[in-house]
């Protein structure tokens, strides 16, 4: 009984390490050593190989190593194979940060700052705190409602938008098509949290700018094919939106030509804003193993049908 992982190779050495302690009854591969490909029950992966029905006859689960699954073609895989996504309390951790991050720096003006020192001027902007300002997260799993929960104890008036209804303590809860103008409404500085399947591609586009208030910021970090660049530099030149910190482009890395490497209202970072770190990842799956061993339900498993 074998496990492969095919993804960046010095968390796979890690894994490899936690493995032989703690499942020692499972033989580890790390991509291109395959072993015996009749052996492989269990696969992890950003990219997985081609073929995997075909070249991994007894593969039993499909692990993402990453929290979204939109990498994945879901439809080679075969149905009775479950796959699961990464959820793990670094990758949350990180992205609680990061979101921190750049919601205080859309807060205190950062990027206003940052150009006027390059231009040398010497001039202070009203400074509002965190309680009159309305936040907005677009998407409430498990990253989404931690961000919001750590930007509402900073006290931001928080909201979030989520396909099914969620709920929680001081948080203004927004569900579906019919409450997305509400949502935006309200909201000052935008954050997208979502998966990125074929109902959430393109979403922030012209059409929801327009729904932000004047002067509106929007932070993505969902996946670059969320965003329509151009509608994005279209609300930024027509100063409808003041600012937009990217850390995911549709094409990474972003090609040097492009204009959001220059634009003085957009905030790049080469999508860091979380990663999934290798000791609690690999808990992660090791608890997700015994769970399949034991017949319990999954953390993260993929609904298909959904896409995320
Ligand atoms: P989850 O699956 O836990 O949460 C997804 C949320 O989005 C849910 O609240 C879901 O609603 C909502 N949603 C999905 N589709 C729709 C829709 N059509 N309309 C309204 N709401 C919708 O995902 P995570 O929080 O774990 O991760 C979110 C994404 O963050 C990942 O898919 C990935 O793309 C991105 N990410 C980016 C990273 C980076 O470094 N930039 C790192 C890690 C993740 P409901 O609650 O009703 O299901």
């Amino acid at each position: 009984m074998s496990f492969l992982y095919k993804s960046e190779p010095v968390r796979g050495a890690r894994w490899a390490e936690l493995f032989a302690a703690r499942a020692p009854e499972i033989d580890f591969h790390i991509w291109p050593s395959i072993g015996d490909p009749e052996q492989v029950r269990y696969l992890a992966a950003w990219q997985p190989p081609e073929n995997i029905a075909e070249t991994f006859p007894n593969l039993e689960l499909v692990f993402s190593v990453g929290a979204g699954v939109d990498q994945f073609d879901l439809s080679r895989i075969p149905e009775h194979i479950p796959v699961v996504r990464m959820i793990e309390s670094g990758l949350v951790a990180g992205m609680v940060e990061y979101a921190t991050l750049a919601v205080l720096a859309a807060h205190r003006d950062w990027l206003t700052y940052a150009n006027q020192q390059r231009e040398r001027i010497w001039k202070p902007l009203p400074v509002r705190t965190a309680n009159t300002r309305r936040v907005g997260v677009l998407g409430m799993g498990t990253l989404g409602k931690a961000v919001l929960v750590k930007l509402r104890d900073f006290g931001f008036q928080c909201a979030g938008w989520s396909r099914s209804g969620q709920s929680l303590p001081g948080i203004e809860c927004f569900a579906g098509e019919q409450d997305l103008g509400d949502f935006l409404a309200r909201t000052e500085i935008l954050v997208c949290l979502l998966p990125l399947t074929d109902e959430t591609r393109g979403i922030l586009s012209q059409q929801l700018f327009r729904q932000l208030p004047q002067g509106a910021v929007m932070i993505n970090l969902g996946r670059g094919d969320h965003l329509v660049e151009a509608d994005l530099l279209d609300a930024l030149d027509r100063h409808h939106l003041s600012a937009a910190i990217l850390d995911v482009c549709s094409v990474e890395p972003l090609p040097q030509e492009h204009p959001f490497w220059t634009h003085p209202k957009v905030m790049l970072t080469p999508h860091i804003a979380s990663m999934t770190q290798p000791d609690t990842s690999a808990e992660a799956v090791l608890d997700n193993l015994r769970r399949h061993r034991e017949g319990l339900p999954l953390v993260g498993l993929v609904d298909r049908a959904r896409g995320y």
